[in-house]
């Protein structure tokens, strides 16, 4: 797949070939449509925010679940997603006891 990558820190952005990931348990493989590069990519090219390179950019991006890894049961094949900057939470203070 093509991805664009940081290959490291102060890198120079490139969109390159790239392996495609295989879902992992509770994971969906998202064939991406659109996606965000906002000034946090570059604060992670400045390494400004700690991360491991290579590193693929963009975030908050929108797409079709193409693949679904094992204990998946509320997402399948062809569902139309979009995936939000916040991934996990802590599901103890006050904002996640309200599920927000
Ligand atoms: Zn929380």
């Amino acid at each position: 797949m093509r991805a664009a990558i940081i290959p490291a820190v102060h890198g120079p952005w490139e969109v390159k070939e790239v392996p495609t990931p295989e879902p992992g348990v509770n994971q969906v493989l998202i064939k991406i449509h659109a996606s965000g590069l906002c000034y946090t990519d570059v604060h992670l090219t400045e390494g400004a925010i700690p991360a491991q390179f290579p590193l693929t950019l963009g975030h908050e991006p929108v797409g079709e679940i193409v693949a679904v890894g094992e204990g998946v049961t509320t997402r399948t094949i062809g569902d139309r997603v979009g995936v939000p900057w916040l991934q996990a939470s802590c599901s103890r203070c006050e904002w996640c006891q309200r599920g927000a």
